[in-house]
């Protein structure tokens, strides 16, 4: 059974202006994502990617279709359980969204205070990823006292605070220049590799599914158009 079992799903939001015509979003989407997968999700800006995720992490409710999660069907779960599936869940961002008055272990530790976890199990773990990441040195200095790849260890450290099985990454590399995207690749990978974690990298850069990604699926106006093993895919006949 694969880690993330996308039905059928179909997004569609309401018309923005009255008489306007409602967005397809996402539009009869089918995808397997195994467990260990590095999947990246190419395409333009607008072609679905972001709602996808957003589906995926249950941030907002499918139109129709099913989102099977670790065995659960998401689109039917009460609020309550979505919760527990978000623990599940890390993601990371363009932008980083830190909180920007929290230093660099503060925001680490917030998903775990969130969750309700003792303080002295917080700062272990709090501490042994700020090891995992490399900025044991930064834990007391604030986002704005860092450079973009350090903030996006932070982002990547406290997306992993949970031990999620799933890291979903909603173009974390596109706001940072070309050295540092590979550092923060590299460190995605070890996550991969090490962790186990399974990793979702939405991205319009084709070089960052091509180094990062075993498996791709290319999305145009809310459909797969493609998907397959990374190798397959781009080779061209
Ligand atoms: P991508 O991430 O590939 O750039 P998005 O998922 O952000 O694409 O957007 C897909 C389509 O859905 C676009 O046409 C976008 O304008 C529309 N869309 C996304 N979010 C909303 C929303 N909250 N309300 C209305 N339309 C939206
Ligand atoms: P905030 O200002 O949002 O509370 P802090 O960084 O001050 O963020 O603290 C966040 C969490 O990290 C708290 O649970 C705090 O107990 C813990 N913490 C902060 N600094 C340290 C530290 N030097 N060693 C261990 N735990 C710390």
């Amino acid at each position: 059974v694969p880690l993330v079992q996308i039905r059928d799903v179909t997004k569609v939001y309401p018309p923005s202006t009255r008489g306007g015509e409602p967005v397809r979003a996402i539009d009869g989407v089918d995808l397997d994502i195994e467990e260990g997968d590095v999947y990246g999700i190419i395409g333009y800006s607008g072609a679905g990617k972001s709602t996808l995720v957003r589906l995926i992490n249950a941030l907002e409710p499918a139109t129709s279709g099913s989102i099977v999660v670790d065995g659960t069907d998401i689109t039917t779960l009460p609020e309550r359980d979505l919760r527990k599936l978000r623990l599940g869940i890390g993601m990371i961002f363009q932008q980083f969204n830190l909180f920007s008055s929290r230093t660099v272990r503060g925001n680490i530790a917030y998903p775990l205070q969130v969750a309700g976890r003792p303080k002295a199990e917080i700062r272990a773990r709090v501490t042994e990823l700020l090891d995992f990441v490399g900025l044991a040195d930064k834990a007391r200095n604030y986002p704005d006292q860092l450079s973009g790849g350090q903030k996006q260890r932070v982002g990547i450290a406290r997306a992993l605070a949970t031990s999620p099985r799933i890291l979903l990454a909603d173009e974390a590399t596109s706001a940072l220049d070309p050295e540092t995207t590979q550092e923060v690749l590299e460190l995605l990978r070890t996550v991969n590799r090490d962790l186990g974690v399974t990793i979702v990298v939405i991205t319009h850069e084709m070089d960052v599914v091509q180094s990062l990604a075993t498996k791709v699926a290319v999305m145009e106006h809310g459909r797969v158009i493609e998907s397959g093993d990374v190798f397959d895919v781009f080779s061209n006949p």
